[in-house]
Parts: C-alpha cells; sequence; structure tokens
C-alpha cells in the first residue's frame, strides 16, 4: 500500500505530498518518489515533507527530542516513520 494521507479532502503522498493521481482508489499503485529502496522519514525530510505540515521543528517536538539537526533526529525520524509504515 502506499504511503498517502488525506489533506483538506484531497489524498496525497505522505512522502512528497504530490496529489494521488486517482482520487476514487488513492492507495493503489506506488509514487514516483517511492523507490524500490526506500529510504527511511528522516531521510526524506528534504524530500518535502514539510510541504504537507510534518516539519522537522513539530516531530522533534512530538518525540521530545532537540532540534540539533544532527544523526540521532534523522533516526527518531526513521523510528516515526516506520510506525506509519514509511521506510
Ligand atoms: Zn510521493
Amino acid at each position: 500500500m502506499r504511503a498517502i494521507k488525506q489533506v483538506e479532502g484531497v489524498w496525497r503522498c505522505f512522502i512528497c505530498g504530490a496529489e494521488s493521481p486517482d482520487q476514487s482508489r488513492p492507495h493503489v499503485g506506488v509514487c514516483a518518489c517511492e523507490s524500490p529502496q526506500r529510504r527511511g522519514l528522516g531521510d526524506m525530510v528534504s524530500a518535502g515533507l514539510s510541504a504537507i505540515g510534518i516539519t522537522p521543528e513539530r516531530v522533534s517536538k512530538a518525540l521530545g527530542v532537540k532540534d540539533c539537526g544532527c544523526r540521532q533526529r534523522a533516526e527518531a525520524l526513521n523510528r516515526l516513520g516506520r510506525k506509519f509504515g514509511i521506510g
């Protein structure tokens, strides 16, 4: 299943924020941003998560880690992402 999320009534890719091409069957298919070797959420932040309202700052706050931009944060994001089936 694609990593997908409904934002303001529109199904979008959870990773890159792109609109699903088929809104009636939004979970079908794979987004262009999803490569066979999928990376963890922390590595995908720069790919546009902030475009759908998931900023590193908000995730860091939710996880209780400091937004220091270090590898620890990326690992924390990767763990959070796996909860949503990403990475
Ligand atoms: Zn995508």
